[in-house]
């Protein structure tokens, strides 16, 4: 019969990679909370309309991006491709977001996202994001301190000399429209050097044709009306203090004017972190301002800004990078080797164990097999100690110590003296 395979593109986490995501989640985790950011859990299913309306009609994911269904009820409904929607969406309806105006919310999600791409490294089906919003900030303090939290994040994990921040404004939405009619008029007069992707953007989105990857498109690009040329005076001023703030705060950055993110709700500043160490799937950050985003989806004009983060990509510069902490490999502590009829005995000492020693990893031997055997056992499974528990020792109270990993002589001590052990260790 033939086995049933995984979906592509859709992973499976196995125990030895489990480590390293951990202490990836934790270190990012430790670094949101110590920034004042809450967090929230939402569904992994939403209305379809959710999407439409919040990402944007005309985008990829949106386009052709989404895993969609209808369900037993005839409902349309979509796998959350990201997080931001759900998370405005969620605000709204518990209220989150307008007290006369003075709510203020940071907030933090991760969790498994859903997009139908060509999977390839760094990019999958399922995949990961941390994703952080914050409501309610209209001015430029809150984008650098969203970047200065981001940095201070790559600086912890090892990343920050490998990384480079890009950012760029995207103005309001007049600023926008006006460039995007320059835009049109442009690309129509060039209209037979642009690729086909290009084409079908061009009145759809026209600012996407700047994402392509197309050689005679990009030909284009150095002739192309600049949004940045077009910028409102709110938008530039906000721009200009925001880049003085990085600047008085040691966050290096580049202004990419070409940089303009995939979905339609960014407003005013968007910005990526981007690493030549993964090859085409580059970004590993990337995010913006959308201040129009909760109205569009129904609420009162509420200032916000976000961001997201690829869990796996991450993954991926720290393993190859070897930024992962040695001492991660190591799953387990101490392997409690029961020869005899001493099973529930072992099982008490282990327990004893783990409430004297926070933190301590124990295994206890199960199964059968006699003492070479179950060495053979504890040797495999990684812990630097073996406890070895028989009738006899059983009997007189004590424990065997034999040291793993290090040349030790072996020991044997009371069942008492046996935290001291630990605690010297
Ligand atoms: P890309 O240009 O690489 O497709 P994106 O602009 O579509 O990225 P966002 O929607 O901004 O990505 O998501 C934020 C982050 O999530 C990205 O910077 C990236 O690290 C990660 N990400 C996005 N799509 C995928 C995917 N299919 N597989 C793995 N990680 C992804
Ligand atoms: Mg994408």
């Amino acid at each position: 019969m033939k086995k049933i395979q995984a979906i592509t593109g859709m992973k499976d986490l196995l125990p030895g990679d489990s480590p390293v995501w951990q202490y990836l989640e934790s270190s990012i985790r430790s670094v949101l909370l110590s920034y004042g950011y809450r967090e929230m859990r939402f569904p992994l299913l939403e209305q379809t309309e959710l999407f439409k309306r919040g990402i944007g009609e005309a985008t990829d994911i949106v386009e052709k991006e989404m895993y969609t269904f209808e369900d037993r009820n005839g409902d349309m409904l979509t796998l959350r491709p990201e997080g931001t929607a759900s998370c405005v969406r969620a605000c709204e309806q518990h209220q989150m977001l307008f007290d006369r105006g003075t709510l203020t919310q940071k907030l933090w999600y991760s969790g498994p996202m859903f997009r139908h791409e060509k999977p390839q490294k760094g990019r999958l089906r399922q995949f990961h994001q941390f994703g952080v919003e914050a409501f309610g900030f209209a001015g430029p303090d809150i984008d650098a301190e969203l970047l200065q939290m981001t940095a201070s994040l790559w600086r912890k994990l090892g990343l920050l000399e490998h990384v480079t921040l890009q950012i760029n404004s995207l103005g309001n939405a007049d600023a926008r429209k006006a460039h995007r009619q320059a835009l049109i008029s442009y690309f129509e007069a060039h209209k037979d050097k642009l690729d086909e992707d290009s084409q079908r953007r061009l009145h759809t989105n026209p600012l996407r044709i700047f994402d392509s990857k197309v050689d005679s498109t990009r030909a284009l690009f150095a002739q192309a009306p600049m949004l940045s040329d077009f910028l409102d005076d709110d938008s530039r001023e906000h721009f200009a203090a925001l880049l003085k703030l990085l600047d008085q705060l040691g966050v290096n950055y580049e202004v990419n004017p070409l940089l303009v993110r995939g979905l339609d709700y960014y407003s005013k500043t968007v910005f990526e972190w981007v690493t030549d160490k993964l090859g085409a799937q580059g970004t590993i950050c990337g995010g913006g301002r959308y201040d129009g985003l909760v109205e569009q989806l129904g609420g009162k004009q509420t200032p916000a800004i976000g961001f997201g983060m690829g869990v796996e990509r991450l993954v991926l510069m720290l393993t190859e990078l070897d930024l992962v902490p040695a001492q991660l490999a190591q799953q387990l502590d101490v392997y409690i080797v029961a020869v005899g009829d001493v099973k529930a005995e072992a099982m008490s000492l282990a327990d004893k164990l783990r409430d004297q020693h926070s933190g301590l990893r124990v295994q206890v031997h199960c199964g059968g097999g006699n003492f070479r055997a179950q060495m053979k056992k504890a040797d495999k499974s990684g812990a630097s100690v073996a406890l070895v528990l028989g009738e006899d020792e059983v009997a007189r109270n004590e424990v065997g110590i034999k040291y793993l990993r290090e040349e030790r002589e072996q020991q044997t001590v009371s069942t008492d003296a046996l935290a001291a052990v630990f605690n010297q260790e």
